[in-house]
């Protein structure tokens, strides 16, 4: 089957991977849509190679300039409505959400109402609202794909097994660039130093979220709602050459990995062809090159980030919203070089010290708490 695909965040890294995909696979995935906040030029490129004739530019002036420069019949839609707008007026069958953040969110509930299956590549619309999107999801009947390589990995390996009892599911983590650095150290550490991932070329925002470790935190709030098990159920292995892309433990400790090279054309793939595989131009592993496959146990004490997201998943309400919103904001204070590399993690704590928790928040309530630890955290 070839599936009309719409993609958000087409032109950040995951986006472009999912164009690749596209370019690997064109007997299987049609790009029918594309969205970007700001990077015009690269949007334009894009759409000259798939002929889409329907795009969204969040921010207002670029979204100006892209229709001067696209051709007359390419329909741009604008703000932040536009994602919605180009969701609802589109042909999709499948809507890949690659937005960095959790302006993915509302674009991602009208796919659900569309029943449009959802690629959900940004963890963070999960983390806040994992509970809304994903009951959404059922009673439309609508598939939630991850996109993710550790959600991916655990959904291929959860396949076939008809309700087997999981004990554990154990989400691979590289360590990040940190992973060996005296807890003295971290004070120090530059923005640079911070965005040279060992193992992924990605965003800046998850880039530094691997080098606190907040990403395995968001991670584990996502496989949280992904697959409907509890937290305590859900642990994280430092796995410094990232490929084993995470694993699942049965009753019978029994244990299943999912293995491939580190490129989220992997992931991407396969949600979009799911439940097929078909062959692609990626390379397959050679095992006698790989050698050896390291694994450890991740410095809870010196990376608070994992302890917090474990506190925040359990807790849940509303509280997975803050951690996440308290996050962003001094993710990008560290990165306008603002902040310390652990001022990232205190502020996250403090805000979500200062938090009264809504158990079972609407989603206008969400939004209220997204706002609220924004404001708090910049203070
Ligand atoms: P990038 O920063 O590379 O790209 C982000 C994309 O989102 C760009 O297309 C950007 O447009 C667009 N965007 C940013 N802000 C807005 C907004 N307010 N409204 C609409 N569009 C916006 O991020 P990544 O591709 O690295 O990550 C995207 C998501 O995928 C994140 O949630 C991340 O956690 C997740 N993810 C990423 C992985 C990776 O390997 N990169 C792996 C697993 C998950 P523009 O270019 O115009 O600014």
């Amino acid at each position: 089957m070839r599936r009309k695909i719409l993609i958000l965040g087409s032109t950040g890294s995951i986006g472009t991977s999912a164009l690749k995909v596209a370019r690997d696979i064109p007997e299987r995935m049609e790009v029918v849509g594309l969205a970007a906040h700001r990077s015009v030029e690269a949007l334009v490129a894009q759409v000259a190679e798939t002929g889409v004739k329907q795009v969204s530019v969040t921010d207002p002036d670029m979204a100006r300039q892209a229709r001067a420069l696209l051709p007359a019949d390419v329909t741009v839609f604008d703000g932040a409505q536009g994602l919605v707008d180009l969701v609802q007026s589109s042909n999709a069958d499948m809507v890949i959400v690659a937005i960095v953040g959790t302006a993915g969110l509302a674009p991602a509930l009208a796919a659900i109402e569309k029943k449009m299956d959802l690629a959900v590549a940004s963890k963070e619309i999960l983390v806040m609202a994992g509970e809304a999107v994903t009951t959404a999801a059922r009673r439309m009947g609508v598939h939630i794909l991850p996109v993710d390589s550790e959600h991916n990995a655990i959904f291929q390996c959860l396949e076939g097994q008809n309700g087997n009892e999981v004990r554990r599911l154990l989400v691979t983590a590289s360590g990040g660039p940190f992973r060996q650095l005296p807890a003295d150290q971290l004070p120090h550490v530059t923005v640079a130093q911070a965005l040279k991932h060992p193992t992924w070329t990605m965003g800046r925002k998850i880039t530094i979220d691997s080098a606190t470790l907040f990403n395995k935190g968001l991670e584990m709030i996502e496989a949280r709602w992904l697959f409907d098990v509890p937290m305590s159920k859900i642990e994280v292995v430092v796995h410094p050459q990232s490929i084993v892309h995470s694993m699942v433990e049965f009753m019978d400790n029994s244990v299943i990995a999912q293995l491939s090279h580190s490129d989220m054309c992997f992931p991407i793939q396969y949600a979009v062809t799911w439940p097929e595989r078909v062959p692609n131009s990626l390379p397959p592993l050679d095992f006698a090159k790989l050698a050896a496959l390291h694994f450890e146990a991740p410095r809870t004490a010196d990376f608070p980030a994992l302890d917090l997201a474990r506190h925040a998943g359990t807790v849940g309400g509303s509280l997975p919203a803050v951690l996440n919103a308290a996050n962003e904001v001094a993710v990008e204070a560290f990165l306008n070089g603002r902040t310390t590399f652990p001022a990232i993690w205190i502020t996250v704590e403090r805000v979500m010290s200062r938090h009264l928790t809504i158990a079972h928040p609407t989603l206008a309530e969400l939004i209220d708490a997204d706002a609220w630890a924004r404001a708090d955290a910049r203070q």
